[in-house]
């Protein structure tokens, strides 16, 4: 028998079920309690109804949502880029090409040293509340760079994708067409086994439309499923293959014509929006409320990178989402948590449903939209994965 576990007493319990509470998209229920049988939800409700069960653990008027389900993510690579980040800063533009800095390092990185660096930046993530965490390959660039990055993050994630298309190999500056053939052959041949997901940056100075169309067919061919880096820096034709192709979701969508919210808006894919690239980069900001407004479901990420957006933290997102781009306190949470596990075609995850698996964030606040409120707090004050409490916070006992 598994043992079972209540934690009662929650100010504020956002379950993702809007048949639960008060039945909005969050399905907020007060005074609530959550009931954990081995890695799982098994019950949720008002906490004077909660049942007997082996331990009982006090929330304490807190707040408890879903873990966070961090959809974007490059978590392997090795390096630095302070230095480009500060010339930003001081008023020079962002170009896809500082990625090839990143690949030098990476390259020349040992596999101790790539672990290590994913390792922290795991651990960073989860004491902010992420459960759940997609991460790419892109920094190597050759089949053996590739296929090692892929075989480290599977080691951490079942969310791996293989994005040997993040921008041409530097070796093959002047054969672009050599190199979306060796992204389709033999590296993909040796990356398949080790990851979900293809993805492609389709924008210019990356990968165009008919490039992109063909890596991404290829690598469903082999039983991956697409997502794209989708009209970031530009307008493109990004967003509408995403749709065309069925893509799982189309990721940054900060230049958006009327035509690609539409498509969006009658497909199955997501748009995730990531504010730490735009914050990163002084650059505009994508519209959430444009996108929401139009019925499109939305997903909330880190896109955490040393190049243009080096946060791991998904409170911070909501926070710039909620500030700068029209999304409400409810609409961050649920594109942060259910939104991120759509953009991974999850239904195990980013809710608190029975059956569920018991992943879920403590926030030291009477509720979730103190993520908002409160930017830059460090709220999250307990994290829950698989029914284990896995981060604890809280002065040394001295
Ligand atoms: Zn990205």
């Amino acid at each position: 028998m598994s043992s079972t576990t209540v934690i009662t007493n929650i100010a504020t319990l956002v379950t993702n079920d809007p048949s639960s509470g008060d039945g909005s998209p969050l399905g907020l229920v007060r005074d609530a309690a959550v009931v954990i049988v081995g890695d799982r939800i098994a019950w949720t409700g008002e906490s004077s109804k909660a049942p007997a069960t082996d331990n009982r653990v006090d929330a304490r008027g807190r707040t408890v949502l879903p873990g966070f389900v961090d959809s974007h993510s490059h978590l392997v690579f090795a390096g630095d880029r302070t230095e480009e980040f500060n010339a930003r800063m001081s008023g020079r533009g962002y170009t896809a090409g500082g990625i090839r800095t990143t690949v030098a390092a990476t390259r020349a990185a040992t596999d101790e040293e790539l672990e290590a660096n994913l390792t922290r930046h795991l651990a960073e993530a989860l004491r902010q509340g992420t459960t759940t965490f997609e991460t790419k390959s892109g920094y190597g660039l050759t089949v053996a760079d590739e296929a090692r990055a892929l075989r480290l993050a599977a080691a951490h994630t079942d969310e791996v994708t293989y994005l040997g298309a993040h921008i041409v190999s530097p070796d093959f500056a002047d054969d672009p067409a050599g190199y979306v053939a060796l992204v389709t052959g033999e590296m993909l041949d040796a990356c398949a086994p080790h990851a979900r997901w293809i993805d492609v940056f389709c924008e210019k100075g990356a990968f165009d439309g008919d490039q992109a169309r063909a890596i991404l067919t290829a690598g469903r061919a082999k039983g991956l499923h697409p997502r794209i880096h989708a009209n970031q820096l530009s307008y493109g034709p990004g967003v509408q293959l995403a749709v065309e192709l069925d893509a799982a979701s189309a990721d940054h969508c900060t230049h958006l014509t009327d035509a690609d919210v539409d498509a969006l808006a009658n497909g199955d894919t997501v748009a995730t929006l990531l504010p730490g690239a735009e914050f990163s980069t002084r650059a505009a900001w994508p519209d959430a409320r444009r996108l929401l407004d139009a019925g499109v479901t939305v997903a909330l990420s880190t896109d955490c990178n040393p190049g243009s957006s080096f946060t791991s933290s998904v409170p911070f997102c909501i926070a710039l989402a909620v500030r700068d781009m029209g999304m409400t306190p409810d609409e961050a949470v649920w594109s942060s948590t259910a939104g991120g596990a759509a953009a991974l075609r999850r239904t195990d995850i980013g809710r608190l449903t029975p059956g569920a698996r018991a992943d879920l964030t403590l926030l030291d606040a009477p509720s979730h939209v103190h993520l908002a409120y409160r930017p830059g707090v460090p709220l999250v004050s307990e994290v829950w994965r698989r029914g284990v409490r896995v981060v604890r916070q809280g002065p040394v006992a001295g």
